[in-house]
């Protein structure tokens, strides 16, 4: 568990992991609308070293950009249920690194071997709480957690 005072902190976490990520990972973004999923997004990708400004997909569904890996950046809050509205594979199974705003509404099964990111709002600032799912994931979160 991770305590987050505020958005810089959140970036500079953010920038952690996305030193951390290799082709393949799968990043699922779980907290309210304003809990910081975006914020966190632009962190990973600053770790990426992306310098393009990141967007919310929330409207396109999906932004790419190009960085140390390319970064798939999906909000499927308005697809919810329905992910056979995309074709998720094109990115899950590509060589960059997928991160999902409101992942977990695909399902827990939409692929084998993901980190949820769990956000929490508090009071002030933000709780942030990795999640592996699978062994690659688990791996991922000991070198996020300890360099
Ligand atoms: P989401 O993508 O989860 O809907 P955003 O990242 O778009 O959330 O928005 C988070 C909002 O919360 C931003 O406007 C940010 O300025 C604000 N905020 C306030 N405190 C924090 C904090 N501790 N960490 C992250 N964001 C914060
Ligand atoms: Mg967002």
């Amino acid at each position: 568990m991770f305590d987050i005072c505020n958005e810089d902190e959140l970036i500079a976490f953010g920038y952690r992991i996305g030193q951390a990520l290799e082709a393949g990972h799968v990043l699922v973004l779980t907290g309210d609308l304003g809990a910081g999923k975006t914020t966190l997004t632009k962190g990973i990708a600053k770790g990426l070293g992306i310098d393009q400004m990141i967007k919310s997909p929330t409207y396109t569904i999906v932004r790419e950009y190009e960085g140390r890996l390319p970064l798939y950046h999906l909000d499927v809050y308005r697809i919810g249920n329905d992910p056979d509205s995309i074709d998720l594979d094109e990115f899950l199974y590509g060589n960059g690194v997928t991160v999902i705003e409101w992942g977990h509404l695909l399902g827990a099964d939409f692929t084998n071997d993901y980190m949820e990111v769990v956000i929490e709002t508090k009071d002030v600032g933000r709780r942030v709480s990795l999640v592996p799912k699978g062994k690659r994931s688990n791996q991922l979160k000991e070198v996020i957690s300890h360099g």
